[in-house]
């Protein structure tokens, strides 16, 4: 990992295909190795500078089955179907989708794509499996924006980005664009939260 970790965005690939973010990543072993846990240790201090939601060990260029997420309040309460999660890290982990409970779509953007955002398509409900930092062996089921998030985090994991989701009934275009149209799909009360989060964020880049 390099001395001062940075997120990577795939515009910035001399070849997209060869992009670490379009990789699947290696499995970490147990017990952790001291540069796992400083990926680990520097991937939970960026998400929660960023505010949140999620990251992926590709992100920050190292090749290594690792996520964090954290839900923070104000993400919560924008989101349908969504509580708050703390910030905690999953290590090797996978999903399969329960096709039976169907799909919505939803607003996401992603911190290694600058130029698009826009609604995707994923399950509702999902198995994950995953092991935390003690190694503990993890298998639920999950619902909601939370199903939604760790599928965005576990494509990372398998090299696949938002914009390998996208469908052409979905829309999708800038991410101020993407905002916009977020905005007007909004209830009065969670525009207000929106506009907020989004202040935030400004402060925060
Ligand atoms: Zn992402």
């Amino acid at each position: 990992m390099p001395e001062s970790p940075k997120i990577i965005f795939i515009e910035d690939a001399t070849n997209p295909k060869q992009s670490i973010l379009k990789l699947k990543s290696a499995l970490v072993k147990f017990p952790l190795s001291e540069e796992d846990k400083d990926v680990i240790s520097a991937m939970k201090k960026m998400l929660f500078e960023l505010g949140g939601t999620g990251l992926a060990a590709p992100q920050i260029n190292v090749h290594k089955n690792i996520t964090a997420i954290y839900i923070p309040e104000i993400t919560a309460s924008i989101r349908e179907n969504a509580k708050e999660y703390p910030l905690h890290v999953l290590i090797n982990a996978e999903y399969e989708p329960i096709e039976e409970d169907g799909k919505n779509s939803d607003f996401e953007a992603c911190y290694s794509v600058k130029t698009v955002a826009g609604e995707v398509p994923r399950y509702n409900s999902i198995k994950v499996r995953y092991q935390t930092e003690e190694g503990e062996e993890i298998s639920k089921i999950e619902t909601g924006f939370y199903a939604r998030v760790l599928q965005h985090e576990i494509d990372h994991l398998n090299g696949l980005l938002i914009i390998d989701r996208f469908t052409s009934d979905c829309l999708h275009g800038s991410f101020e664009e993407m905002m916009e149209a977020r905005r007007q799909s909004l209830t009065v009360e969670k525009r207000v939260l929106l506009d907020k989060w989004l202040e935030e964020k400004k402060k925060k880049a």
